[in-house]
């Protein structure tokens, strides 16, 4: 990127400021007021303002697209492929199928209850607090609010306080709708205060970000036992084996790393490859980092914008020194502009295992690459990690692949494949490990947001008491064995 095509402003805009506290549980109650409305609306409703919705967000897709690009810096590519066309796969997968998955479900019953009915309804949950990151701060937040409202509940967003104004303009479009009670949708700008705050106020909490943070969402979640969700961060091993499709592989280790600027949770974070093609694949991903444009303008012919949070920087680079110092071979990673956080891709030839970018989540534009002697080297060095969100596997092997695939401990897993998982919404999303607690998407992820509530109903004969009740005596006892018996 060169000077002269830099934006006007040569500094980045910094956090939003905190929402006071006592506004954001104005928004919080009145949200609430708002819900109690809106699961009232058949679901049939709810999924046509849904979609409405989206009509509408649609409509001004232009601007929300500048927005998102203005405080990420995102390629409009990415913008437009991984988050809206995201959204869309997510609202298409519920609203299709919520009528099946959250229709009240008959629930078998031993025979001894045969005269009554059993089932399951799913009733919302209420106020759904959800803490969201920088990284995808469309995809995320609107894609699990989405079904969250779907499921009859309103929700407090509490964005990452770098990228609040998409939240803000989400915000806005759904309230200029007038398809929803008014505040069913409601922001919290700010830190981790008003995270905190979100928590508690709401009845759940699904929570995206880091495995520090949500182990400290946990603990306040736990201390209000309400429910908690958490989506943490990753260490996608990508094992590369000696008869893998090399052109696709190396495609796809330069896409999954460098991907909106390495800043996402299942992106490739470290490869093994089968030494046998360790020099064939390196090059051919060097050839494609080479072919690489990084750049902050809006149009769609960037593969590469900058990083998002400020700190993100100081971590690439220390991991990039690190790996030098322990003898890796270094190829790009310089800091193009400091002040806008750009920072050129970085591969990192000969690792090892004890470096700390093989180690610790880089979240960054950085690829640490590594020869291993065998198959089963690479799966026992992928798993030598706290976190399992993603792995991926490529061989020509399918069969072979699936097979050593199951032996991976990540809850996402790719065979000659990575990072789509998210797009297929009927899959459960989520990590192993200290990745995270509970799965997004899916039937299940659907369900979450509301609680199953158990009927049971007595249907004949109507007046007559139960044999187990009161008065006690020995023949009901053995009425009541010998209909158990039977059950
Ligand atoms: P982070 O943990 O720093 O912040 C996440 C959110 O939590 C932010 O909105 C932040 O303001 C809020 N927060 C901070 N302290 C809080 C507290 N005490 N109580 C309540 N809220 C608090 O994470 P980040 O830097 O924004 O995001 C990067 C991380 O997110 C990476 O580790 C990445 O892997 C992870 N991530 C995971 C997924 C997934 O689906 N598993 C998706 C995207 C990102």
């Amino acid at each position: 990127m060169s000077g002269a095509e830099a934006p006007a402003a040569s500094r980045l805009p910094g956090p939003a400021r905190n929402m006071a506290l006592e506004d954001v549980r104005a928004k919080a109650d009145k949200a609430r007021e708002a819900q109690a409305q809106w699961r009232r609306y058949t679901l049939t409703q709810r999924v046509e303002r849904v979609r409405g919705f989206w009509r509408e967000l649609q409509a001004s897709k232009d601007r929300l697209i500048s927005v998102v690009h203005r405080e990420t810096g995102k390629p409009a590519t990415e913008i437009e492929v991984m988050e809206l066309c995201g959204v869309e796969l997510i609202l298409k997968y519920f609203t299709r199928n919520a009528h099946r998955i959250l229709k009240d479900q008959a629930a078998s019953r031993p025979w001894i209850f045969l005269n009554k009915k059993a089932y399951v309804r799913h009733v919302p949950r209420g106020l759904v607090g959800l803490i969201t990151p920088w990284n995808y701060p469309l995809l995320i937040p609107l894609g699990d609010a989405l079904a969250a409202l779907i499921a009859g509940n309103a929700v407090l967003l509490k964005p990452s306080e770098w990228t609040t104004d998409t939240a803000m303009f989400l915000e806005g479009v759904f309230k200029a709708t007038g398809l929803f009670p008014d505040g069913l949708l409601a922001v919290a700008p700010g830190d981790g205060t008003v995270g905190a705050e979100v928590i508690a106020q709401a009845d759940m909490i699904l929570f995206t970000g880091s495995t520090k943070t949500g182990r400290a969402v946990a603990k306040a979640a736990a201390e209000r036992l309400i429910p908690c969700v958490l989506e943490l961060g990753g260490k996608h091993p990508m094992i590369v084996l000696k008869d893998a499709p090399l052109e696709r592989a190396a495609k796809a280790a330069v896409w999954g790393r460098f991907a909106n600027s390495g800043q996402t949770c299942v992106g490739v974070e470290r490869v093994y490859v089968e030494q046998e093609v360790y020099d064939a694949f390196t090059e051919l991903v060097a050839r494609e980092v080479s072919q690489l444009r990084q750049g902050l303008e809006p149009g769609y012919d960037v593969d590469l914008g900058r990083l998002i949070y400020p700190r993100q920087l100081e971590t690439v680079l220390a991991l990039i020194n690190d790996a030098k110092e322990k003898g890796a071979r270094v190829v790009g990673g310089e800091v193009v502009d400091a002040d806008r956080l750009v920072v050129a891709p970085a591969l990192v030839l000969d690792a090892k295992q004890e470096m700390r970018v093989m180690r610790e989540e880089a979240f960054g534009p950085v690829l640490p690459i590594m020869a291993v002697r065998a198959s089963e080297e690479a799966v026992r060095l992928a798993n030598d990690s706290e976190l399992g969100l993603a792995a991926s596997i490529w061989s020509r092997d399918l069969a072979r692949a699936e097979t050593l695939a199951a032996h991976l401990e990540a809850g996402l897993i790719g065979v000659n494949d990575l990072m789509g998982h998210y797009a297929v919404c009927s899959l459960p999303f989520g990590g192993f490990k200290q990745s995270g607690v509970g799965r997004r998407h899916s039937d299940d992820g659907l369900r979450m947001f509301c609680q199953s509530q158990s009927v049971l109903a007595h249907e004949w004969p109507a007046n007559a008491p139960e044999p187990w009740w009161f008065p006690y005596n020995e023949l009901k006892v053995k009425l009541v064995s010998w209909l158990t018996k039977l059950s």
